[in-house]
């Protein structure tokens, strides 16, 4: 069995129970559970989004930190009654995609509530009326900041609840929280936490629930170098969403300022290449030339919700003198020689492509670049 599923299964019931056993568009179980008995409410779900598992992941680290028990997770279930949803839409898990069995983007339908997923996350909420919400996702690879280039590894976001973008009390809250939290975070995350740039959109969850006075904070998993499957970002994730427990017991967003979350960087996207190579030698039949190559991730699919991260699929986007043109990994590979047709190497086609070095070792392109990142 998938070990996303294998370890949704092994939830125990001790801490958490069990307290709604829902049911998908094609029937799989999600499961609702509750633990602690505090005053201060906290519903948190994940994957809303299929393809979106290190949610999920982070989630269930998070449930385990307060199930091993220790004075501190006994201390936050004291004060907070925790209702936690892992992975609402299991049938788009199943098959890798951000929508559910009908097609529906569960996050787009708080309003319509066409999908059973949908209409569970709001059931549960008025069985509930929860004071905060955790709304968590995981994004694709963006960038905090222009230089150096580093991804986000975690962005967050108190949605709007209002065009006007007011400030209510309860996103106020939500916005302290923030603060505090990536203030906690400093020390594995300086620098990379993000705020995910969005405008109000009613039909989301996030923003429906803030409307009606739920403080909503949404975390996005973000992407580490080296790191597919995406550890370090799971680790960050269930560390801010104990953080964000520890914050909601304790009170502590009261010690924050929403300037503090105004000032976290915007969580951009990076528009250039993942790798630039410059001054290489092509070996033609027809005659040879120095050139600069640059080369990008693109998505092999049709589906535009699809992360481009989960392709190895790296394409020759640019050739010519490309200069100083943005890119994750430049490197100067002069004395390097590319032998092939001018045909072979150009816009469009695959990255797989071999060079060898002044030393004679040959090196594949693509080999390099899935190495080297997600
Ligand atoms: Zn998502």
């Amino acid at each position: 069995m998938d070990s996303v599923l294998r370890e949704l299964e092994q939830i125990s019931s001790g801490v958490f129970r069990e307290v709604i056993t829902g049911s998908s568009y094609e029937g799989r179980c999600i499961r609702v559970f509750r633990g602690g008995s505090g005053r201060v409410k906290v519903l948190a779900w994940s994957q809303m989004h299929g393809n979106e598992p290190t949610s999920t992941l982070a989630l269930m680290d998070a449930m385990r930190y307060l199930e091993q028990g220790g004075s501190e997770a006994a201390e936050i279930l004291s004060l907070l009654t925790v209702i936690a949803i892992p992975m609402l839409n299991p049938d788009g898990y199943i098959r890798y995609d951000r929508r559910n069995a009908q097609g529906i983007d569960v996050n787009r339908d708080a309003q319509s509530l066409i999908s059973p997923e949908a209409r569970l996350l709001m059931k549960v909420w008025e069985d509930y009326k929860p004071d905060f919400a955790l709304n968590l996702h995981d994004q694709e690879t963006r960038y905090t900041s222009l230089q150096p280039l580093t991804p986000s590894l975690l962005a967050m976001l108190a949605p709007e609840c209002n065009y006007e973008k007011s400030v209510t009390p309860a996103r106020e809250r939500a916005m302290k929280a923030i603060a505090a939290i990536s203030d906690d975070l400093q020390g594995i995350a300086a620098g990379r936490i993000a705020k995910y740039d969005d405008v109000y959109t009613p039909t989301a969850f996030g923003d429906t629930f803030m409307k009606m006075g739920t403080s909503s904070i949404l975390i996005e998993a973000g992407s580490e170098p080296d790191d597919p499957r995406r550890n370090k970002p799971r680790s960050a994730m269930s560390k801010a969403i104990i953080s964000a427990l520890r914050v909601m017991a304790s009170g502590r967003y009261n010690d924050y300022d929403i300037q503090q979350y105004d000032r976290l960087p915007l969580n951009k996207d990076f528009d250039g290449y993942d790798l630039l190579i410059k001054g290489i030698k092509v070996i033609d039949p027809l005659g040879d030339y120095t050139t600069d190559i640059a080369i990008r991730r693109v998505k092999t699919s049709c589906n535009q919700e699809d992360f481009a991260d989960d392709f190895d699929d790296f394409r020759i986007l640019n050739i010519g003198c490309l200069g100083d043109m943005p890119a994750v990994k430049t490197v100067d590979w002069q004395g390097y020689t590319l032998r092939g047709s001018h045909s072979d190497i150009y816009i469009g086609r695959k990255a797989d492509i071999e060079t060898a070095t002044p030393d004679g070792e040959i090196i594949n392109v693509l080999n390099l670049l899935k190495t080297d990142q997600h």
